[in-house]
């Protein structure tokens, strides 16, 4: 049974990235059986491997507008009504946003994506990230910058491609047929249209979804296949973050392994394309984030929107462990030296616990 996935691997690469998965491919991809594991990672590591090798892209997040929002996007902190304890702020000064872009590039970082809550920009808020990314990239010009500002109305997306935006993030978020029990304030074909809009302006489209939202298989299967189809050039796969004062916040549909399935199951469907680990990184991986770098081939690197993920040396530190190198930062790992220091290298800590002492064990 687990030469099947590596058979489906050797199909892709002969085929080429078009040939891609089946539905069927996808399904059996989602209910391997937890035996099966190991071989499914292997067999989709020969695909990252073939298109990315062993770079991971890494990406920082800058929440410009956090907060606020009219939209009520029902797994989402930010959302109308959510009672989520989270920052909330008007959007970031200019000079706020360079120092916080210069800190995940000083990380690691290779490409700022930034972000601000609300249903779309007004032109005024068009102006705000232009003049920003000219300032970004005059300051880092290598810097790889993507948008997420929400709905574009015509004309947007022109306006930011010529200001340097490289990218924009619009997310399907869900199967079609799965959208409106988590959003009622825009349809699905309104966040199709404006990933069209991005793409005709010529900016990669970048569009993920977010898994633990009640979806039945055949709806993740079915949001995969949908990102396929709009050429999505990067799929940031979330797994819902269950905030307290969300309504969402008591939904845990997920375990670390359904989580390896569903980035073995994008990666089988879009072999070429990069995808990318988001949101609920560490809370739903855990042990298994460091092999889950065998099948995506990006992150983000540190904190999240409105909640912290792990620090992010432990990011860069997990990426150089497992025989990764950050893309853009390829030369700095081939000596043997991080892009950014390790942690201190730990002395082994001396048993003061447990027997011998009156000291609770660690147990
Ligand atoms: S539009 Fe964006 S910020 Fe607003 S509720 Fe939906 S996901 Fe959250």
């Amino acid at each position: 049974m687990s030469a099947q996935f590596d058979q489906i691997a050797t199909r892709i690469l002969e085929g080429g990235p078009d040939s891609g998965a089946t539905e069927a491919d996808a399904l059996a991809v989602l209910r391997a059986d937890d035996s099966e594991l190991m071989s499914l990672v292997a067999a989709a590591s020969r695909l990252r491997r073939e298109y990315f090798g062993n770079t991971v892209k890494v990406n920082y997040l800058v929440n410009l507008k956090s907060g606020l929002c009219p939209e009520n996007c029902n797994y989402c902190s930010q959302a109308l009504g959510s009672q989520a304890p989270i920052l909330k702020y008007s959007w970031l000064s200019k000079d706020e946003t360079l120092k916080q872009a210069g800190a995940g590039l000083a990380g690691g970082a290779t490409r700022v994506c930034m972000v601000s809550s609300g249903r779309g920009p007004s032109d005024r808020d068009i102006d705000k990230v232009t003049e920003m990314t000219e300032a970004l990239k005059s300051e880092y010009p290598d810097v790889e910058v993507c948008a997420c500002l929400g709905l574009l109305k015509d004309g947007q997306a022109e306006r930011l491609k010529s200001s340097g935006v490289d990218a924009y993030n619009h997310n399907i978020n869900t199967a079609e047929s799965h959208h409106d029990t988590i959003v009622q304030t825009h349809t699905y074909d309104d966040r199709v249209e404006t990933i069209g809009k991005a793409k005709s302006a010529g900016l990669s489209p970048c569009s993920g979804l977010i898994a633990g939202l009640g979806e039945t298989d055949e709806q993740l299967v079915e949001a995969l296949f949908a990102l396929k189809k709009l050429d999505a050039d990067s799929i940031p796969v979330n797994f819902l973050m269950p905030f307290d004062g969300t309504p969402f916040e008591d939904t845990w549909e997920l375990t670390p392994g359904r989580c390896l399935r569903i980035l073995a199951m994008a990666r089988f469907v879009c072999p070429d394309k990069e995808v990318r680990i988001a949101g609920g990184r560490e809370m739903h991986l855990r042990s298994l984030q460091a092999m889950a770098l065998q099948v995506a081939n990006s992150i983000f690197l540190g904190d999240y929107l409105t909640s912290e993920g792990q620090e992010a040396k432990a990011d860069i530190e997990m990426i150089r462990d497992n025989g990764f190198v950050i893309l853009g930062a390829e030369d700095a790992f081939e000596d043997g030296s991080p892009v950014v220091e390790p942690v201190e290298t730990p002395d082994p800590a001396i048993r003061h616990r447990g027997a011998g002492t009156e000291v609770p064990a660690n147990a």
